[in-house]
This record gives C-alpha cells, sequence and structure tokens, in this order.
C-alpha cells in the first residue's frame, strides 16, 4: 500500500510542519523518529527563518506519541489522511527544550504536583471558509440555517471524519461573518485538550480541500471582516475526578483555587498575550467592541471580558460543578495550542502558590467604563500590537522563567522578524498572507 504517515508537530508559530513516511515504516519511526533540523523552530509562517541561536547544526528527533494517531477517510477515491502528532527528543530521548508538546505535559504534572489539580480544555474553533483562490463565499445571514446549509456538503464531511476520529466535536455552528464557522470541541482532560485542536483544524482543512474550499482559522480574513477567536475554556479537577473550579458561594462562582488560579492569569495577561494572540494580525481582532475582549477584565457572562467566568447549565445542584469553566477569550489559532495552553496554565499556578484572592468582577462592557471607573477596579487595556504585547512579556520576568531561555530567545527572534515583516505592508496584504498561512 502506498499510503504516507504524517508526523506533525507543532511549531513555535503554531503551523503544523510535517514529514510523511511509508506506513511500512511507521513502527521502525515510532521509536527513532524523524530528524529535524533545530533551525526549523526559528521559521516564520512564511519563506523566511529568522535569526537563531543554531544555524546549520543540529538536529531533533520528531517522534510520534501513537496515543494520537488517526486515519481519516472522508471520501472513498481521494487518499486518506493519516496523522501521528510527535514530541521533539533531543538524541537520548529527552524532551528537546523548545518542544512545545512537552512543555505542555511537564506544566500538567507541575499543577498535579503542586496543587493535586488536573485540567480539562475544551476549544472553539472559528474559521473562515472562502473559495479556493480565496473569494467569499455567497451572503448568507449571520447564525442561519441557509449559511450552514449552503456549505452542507463540506459540513456532512467534517462531521463524519471528526466523530470518527474522536475528536469531541461538540457543536458546528454558522457565526457572525460572512463564510464563518465554529466547530466547539468537547472537553478532554490535558494534553489530549490540546491535541484534539491541532488535529481538528487539520480534519477542517482537510474536508474544505476535498470539498473545492478553503478553510483558515486566521484571526482577521480580511481587516473589516469578523474576527476568528479560539476560546479556550478550562476547568480544574481533583485526583479523584471530582471538580475542583466551583463553589455556589465563592465569588462568581468560583472555589478558592479557581479565584487563585484566575487572579495568577490576570495578574500575567500582557505578557500571555505575547504567546496567545502572537501574530501582527492578531492585533486587528483584539480590541474591544468586538467580542473579543481588549481589557484584562473578569467577569461572569461576559463577553467583552478576558477572562469569562461560565456559569454551570446544571440543573441538579449535585452535578452543578461538572459543566463550570472559566473562559479565556484572548487567544487565536496563530497561537501554539500547546505553548498558549502551558504558559496559562503556569501563570495560574503562580496565582494558586500566591493564594490570590479573585479579581474584581466586571459586570459591564469594560470599554464602556470611564477611565476612572476601569482604574478603580483596576481594569488595564491589553497590548494593542505584537511590539507592545512581546515588550510586555519580555518585562515579565516570572513569565519568562517559565520557558528555557533558549525557547525565550528563538521566540522573540521569530516574532520581532514577523512584526517587522508586516510594519510597513497593507493591512489587506497581511491579512491576506495570513489567511493563507493558518
Ligand atoms: N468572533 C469573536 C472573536 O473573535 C467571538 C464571538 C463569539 O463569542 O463567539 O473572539
Ligand atoms: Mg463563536
Amino acid at each position: 500500500m502506498g499510503e504516507l504517515i504524517f508526523l506533525v508537530w507543532s511549531d513555535l508559530v503554531g503551523i503544523s510542519r510535517t514529514r510523511g513516511v511509508p506506513v511500512g515504516e511507521y513502527d521502525r519511526r515510532r521509536t527513532h523518529g524523524l530528524g529535524w533540523a533545530l533551525a526549523g523552530q526559528a521559521l516564520t509562517p512564511f519563506e523566511d527563518i529568522a535569526p537563531n541561536p543554531w544555524g546549520p547544526m543540529d538536529e531533533v528527533r520528531q517522534t510520534p506519541d501513537d496515543a494520537t494517531r488517526c486515519r481519516i477517510v472522508l471520501k472513498p477515491d481521494w487518499p486518506a489522511l493519516h496523522m501521528v502528532l510527535c514530541d521533539s527528543l533531543d538524541a537520548a530521548g529527552r524532551p528537546w527544550s523548545c518542544c512545545t508538546r512537552s512543555f505542555l505535559a511537564r506544566t500538567l504534572t507541575e499543577l498535579e504536583d503542586s496543587a493535586g489539580l488536573r485540567i480539562h480544555i475544551a476549544c472553539e474553533n472559528e474559521f473562515s471558509l472562502s473559495g479556493e483562490d480565496g473569494e467569499d463565499l455567497a451572503w448568507a445571514a449571520p447564525f442561519s440555517l441557509d449559511a450552514v446549509r449552503r456549505i452542507a456538503p463540506f459540513a456532512d464531511l467534517c462531521t463524519a471524519a471528526l466523530l470518527d476520529a474522536d475528536l469531541g466535536l461538540e457543536t458546528f455552528e454558522p457565526e457572525y461573518g460572512v463564510g464563518q464557522f465554529e466547530i466547539s470541541c468537547a472537553p478532554a482532560t490535558g494534553l489530549a485538550g490540546a491535541d484534539r485542536v491541532v488535529l481538528t483544524r487539520e480534519v477542517v482543512r482537510e474536508a474544505a480541500r476535498q470539498c473545492a474550499l478553503r478553510a483558515s482559522f486566521t484571526p482577521k480574513p480580511a481587516p473589516e471582516a469578523v474576527g476568528n477567536g479560539c476560546h479556550l475554556h478550562v476547568s480544574l479537577w481533583d485526583r479523584q475526578g471530582r471538580p475542583a473550579s466551583f463553589d455556589p458561594e465563592g465569588p462568581g462562582q468560583m472555589s478558592q483555587a479557581a479565584a487563585s488560579f484566575v487572579a495568577g492569569i490576570r495578574r500575567h495577561l500582557s505578557a500571555l498575550v505575547a504567546l496567545t494572540a502572537p501574530s501582527p494580525v492578531s492585533y486587528l481582532r483584539l480590541g474591544p467592541h468586538h467580542w473579543s475582549c481588549g481589557f484584562d477584565a473578569v467577569g461572569v457572562n461576559n463577553r467583552e471580558a478576558a477572562i469569562r467566568i461560565c456559569p454551570s447549565p446544571e440543573r441538579d445542584a449535585a452535578r452543578r460543578g461538572h459543566a463550570f469553566n472559566l473562559e479565556y477569550r484572548a487567544i487565536d489559532a496563530t497561537a501554539n495550542p500547546y505553548l498558549a495552553i502551558g504558559a496559562i496554565v503556569k501563570a495560574g499556578m503562580e496565582g494558586i502558590a500566591a493564594g490570590l484572592p479573585a479579581p474584581p468582577l466586571i459586570a459591564r462592557d469594560p470599554a464602556e467604563m470611564s477611565a476612572q471607573e476601569r482604574e478603580v477596579s483596576a481594569i488595564r487595556p491589553l497590548p494593542a500590537s505584537l511590539e507592545t504585547a512581546l515588550d510586555a512579556f519580555a518585562a515579565d520576568a516570572t513569565a519568562q522563567g517559565w520557558f528555557a531561555p533558549i525557547m525565550v530567545e528563538a521566540y522573540g527572534e521569530v516574532k520581532r522578524m514577523e512584526a517587522r515583516m508586516w510594519a510597513a505592508r497593507t493591512p489587506e496584504r497581511m491579512c491576506e498572507r495570513y489567511a493563507r498561512a493558518y
């Protein structure tokens, strides 16, 4: 059989890079992985490579985690999409300091060791569908049945593939923008939650290709278009599998641990944004009045807050804690999910370790508050550009300490280069290039 299995890893710019090996070779690759130049971690999303510490020297072994293998057959006359996610290991089989998947795995172990907590992760993946050359789909009313029925063959193909691969498809929705849709993944524990995001996007892109469409998860398909977010929902659980985020008596019904976790995230939010909204184009999306968020506010069911506390819809009091969760909204799909979630958890852990109290809960659109009202509630605007976010990250010694110094250096070089690249070009051109890359 001529089938390839694609060894896939998400790099610092959140692109799924890959090499394919014949299926018959896979068993050998399971132990040895395949070689990938260290400098590959310095690729921008485009045809450039940032200055980096490695140059032409040395490589990592991209080594499959067999638990993530999935084989997706969409149409009988089209080759199967066979993928497996990889960890980047050094020659001795240890995680490389710039391996993003290992970073998240390690962070989750720290959370469990230090606080006895695990997390469940779920994601809302918004994306834009267009014709193969990027032309807009015909207009249909936002959120309408009409919008989704026009692309029914794509929706069907996607649904079947996501269910078949057990990727936790929860909903398929028409969204607000022209050609904009959303696929939500159900919660999964720890690393599997991030794996799901990477694989779901690839399945969506593949289904679009097979329908002569293009799916893009770019934060802003065009300067005036509705943005695509990748809202992240997390909840805390104890080692016995009991929900640990919920306390009906707590602020916003948060447990002490959840309140401190949120406070830690908020404390480091400006730095986190450099990892969760990490592209120049991210800042065309991030901002007030887009339901994406422009301030570091926290609020119950507040869709203009950076962190929305999501009350439980569960009517049975005994089960209320099961669906209660926290939503981080300042995130888009140009972020590497392992890096972004890992950093968010690191910030949350700092909050738990310091026993931080719950931040003020904001029950209004923070953009509608006066500057003085915001000051009283200590609400600050989020960085308005990638450069500002990178400066905030560089100024946050705690956040820098979450990563190996070489990772901080490589990430900074790639992201500064990306920022410089688009500084003198039109937003239209930038949106067009990011729409193709993501
Ligand atoms: N599209 C919005 C964003 O960019 C989110 C809208 C929603 O709440 O679904 O984040
Ligand atoms: Mg949405």
